[in-house]
């Protein structure tokens, strides 16, 4: 094991609206260094930290909208997510939930507030991860696995440190329930003040962390206050983390795809041409029918 260096502690952006009730600092792509080959097969990564909304009796959401080429994950940490698809699937994302969904060759859906946290209005935060999938998987069958927090995998550290969540990957030997298309670890730590943890992946594997609560000091010099990302080096394999108050901080690291990328909004494909038949596709009604 070598110590895994930070490249870079990235402040949040600005915030922009997605539809009318996701207020998102956008870190990937775009961020500093952040495009969408930096930390592949992270290709987007949207938070809206934690916002009070007012009660609304129209939920606020994004209203129908298509994915192909890629799985989107959701992170409840406050608030409820109701979503819809034209398959005629839907469901709540809960507090402490994740949903993974794989969009693959194609999901026309509507994401929203969940009626009754709508009705009654509270603080809302949230991540959408977007992961890239291999071009021999992006074509294949949409599905949803969704991880409520009470089937979590979690790990509970020596010394009252906190509880390590694990949505992907493992840690400590204790495996995740999400399955992933190629490896990716996706961790939630909580750490109680002065908690350590320690955390070791593959040289070449993508890794970053977003501190979501608290703040915390990486490998034992840098302070990260709230609602920051750091983006680490490929120069070693472990890192950790303490907590300078209690701290919740999502952890991702994943094997690049090392892929050609053709992005546009909704579709993430390997080519233009593949872009250009997704387009068609869209258009030509083969993602479904969803009403607004
Ligand atoms: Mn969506």
């Amino acid at each position: 094991m070598s110590t895994r260096s930070i490249e870079v502690v990235v402040p949040p952006r600005e915030p922009h609206y997605v539809g009318d009730g996701f207020r998102v600092h956008n870190f990937i792509p775009g961020g500093y260094r952040l495009d969408m080959k930096r930390m592949d097969p992270f290709i987007m990564l949207d938070y809206n930290s934690k916002f009070y909304f007012p009660p609304s009796d129209t939920p606020r959401g994004v209203s129908v909208h298509p994915h192909r080429g890629f799985e989107t994950v959701t992170i409840a940490y406050h608030g409820k997510v109701a979503h819809h698809d034209s398959s005629g699937g839907g469901g709540v994302i809960a507090e402490g939930d994740v949903q993974w969904m794989t969009a693959a060759s194609g999901i026309l859906h509507k994401e929203y507030h969940e009626e009754n946290f709508s009705k009654a209005g509270g603080d809302f935060q949230m991540v959408q991860l977007w992961v890239n999938l291999p071009a021999k998987d992006k074509m294949s069958a949409p599905k949803y696995q969704a991880i409520t927090n009470d089937a979590m995998a979690k790990y509970s550290l020596a010394d009252n440190a906190g509880t390590i969540e694990v949505i992907a990957g493992e840690y400590q030997n204790l495996k995740g329930s999400a399955s992933t298309f190629t490896p990716v670890y996706l961790l939630n730590a909580k750490l109680n003040k002065g908690g350590k943890a320690s955390f070791d992946f593959p040289l070449n594997f993508n890794t970053g962390l977003l501190v979501i609560e608290g703040s915390i000091r990486v490998n034992g010099e840098e302070v990260v206050p709230t609602n920051h990302f750091v983006l680490f080096e490929n120069d070693g394999t472990s890192f950790e983390v303490e907590a300078s108050e209690n701290a919740v901080v999502l952890i991702l690291s994943g094997e690049p795809l090392n892929e050609p990328i053709a992005a546009h909004g909704p579709f993430v494909m390997n080519t233009h041409q593949e872009i250009v038949q997704a387009m068609q596709d869209f258009h030509g009604g083969k993602f479904g029918e969803l009403e607004d």
